[in-house]
């Protein structure tokens, strides 16, 4: 049944109320909201950002990524231009050396990331690629003041903990979308393979990093179980990539999601996960334009900076100054 319009500001406060008290919001509630009309959307992104103000505060969690390793990949994430499935224009490269992966931490430093992540493509590396990129991330962690991240693929145990003892203290691994919507979008793995390595993650110390992409053609409630799924996992920081979708990918025609629809969705985000650093990433650009700053009052205290993977972001002096203006610190 459709709600009256003139119900919204109640339930907005309602869930918001909820998600203040530490209160899982339900299904329903989340549901409900994303229904919210026009006249009340800006109350659903004020009430996100109070509840990031109260579990977050002025914190910022800003990251920049390295491509250590380039395409090749044989998996066939549908949004991906690194996989060997499609005709992309993907630059491919081997394992990047000691020199580069330590070259751009400094100059992560240097423009000011929090966070340095390190990420290969691919499901996992060999043994020998493990061996050597974790001297290199040893030498980065001796070398460069800066957090370390590594995204490397498929984990196990023994890997989570030498990379611990390197000096990593986050990993990412995205579970992408909805568990009903990840075969349309990958059929080369499934996606309880990606909740089990989050699983290791989380066993093993490491602080998880786990999000994906809207934007896929998934429905608006599959990004409600999406958010939930990583809710039930406690998940520490969430990325949230916009489709920016790549030529010759399967996903190269996606309709773009409206700004309004994007941040609503970092909103409900934000009060399904009120604990978690929410991370606008990949996608950002192109998808919110003018709008970008606005993520950043609506639920959000995090961002990629300094490009992507396989796409450039805007300059980071314009992206830093953003967030000075959005009231956070850095
Ligand atoms: S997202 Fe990762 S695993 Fe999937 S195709 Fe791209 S590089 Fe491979």
């Amino acid at each position: 049944m459709k709600r009256e319009t003139t119900s919204y500001p109640k339930l907005i406060d309602a869930v918001e109320e909820k998600a203040l008290a530490d209160e899982q919001i339900s299904r329903a509630e989340a549901e409900a909201l994303l229904d919210t009309p026009d006249e009340h959307w800006l109350r659903l992104l004020a009430a996100a950002d109070r509840v990031r103000i109260h579990f977050k505060g002025s914190h910022f969690d800003s990251c920049s990524l390295i491509n250590a390793r380039s395409g090749r990949c044989g998996e066939d994430c549908a949004f991906c231009a690194q996989s060997v499935r499609y005709n992309t224009d993907c630059e491919t490269y081997p394992l990047r050396s000691d020199d580069d992966i330590l070259d751009a931490a400094r100059a992560a430093k240097a423009a000011g990331a929090a966070r340095f992540c390190t990420v290969t493509s691919g499901g996992a590396l060999s043994p020998q690629e493990f061996d050597r990129l974790l001297q290199s991330l040893e030498k980065v962690h001796a070398e460069v003041d800066i957090a370390l991240d590594a995204s490397l693929g498929f984990l196990d145990a023994k890997r989570a903990e030498k990379l611990r003892a390197a000096g990593v203290t986050r990993y990412n691994h995205n579970i992408e979308t909805s568990p009903d919507y990840y075969a349309q979008i990958v059929t080369t793995h499934r996606f309880e393979q990606r909740v089990s390595t989050i699983r290791t993650v989380l066993n093993s110390g490491l602080s998880a990093c786990c999000g994906g992409i809207i934007g896929m053609g998934e429905a608006p409630a599959q990004r409600l179980d999406f958010a939930f799924v990583l809710a039930d996992l406690q998940v520490d920081c969430v990325p949230i990539n916009i489709l920016n979708p790549r030529p010759g990918t399967p996903l190269e025609h996606a309709p773009q999601l409206e700004p309004r629809e994007i941040l609503k969705t970092v909103a409900i985000f934000r009060l399904i996960l009120p604990h978690a650093t929410i991370k606008i990433a990949g996608g950002r650009e192109r998808n919110l334009g003018d709008f970008q700053g606005m993520a950043l009052r609506a639920g959000a205290n995090g961002m990629i900076i300094g490009g992507y993977l396989t796409t450039a972001g805007r300059s980071v002096e314009d992206d830093l100054r953003m967030v000075r203006e959005a009231g956070f610190a850095i």
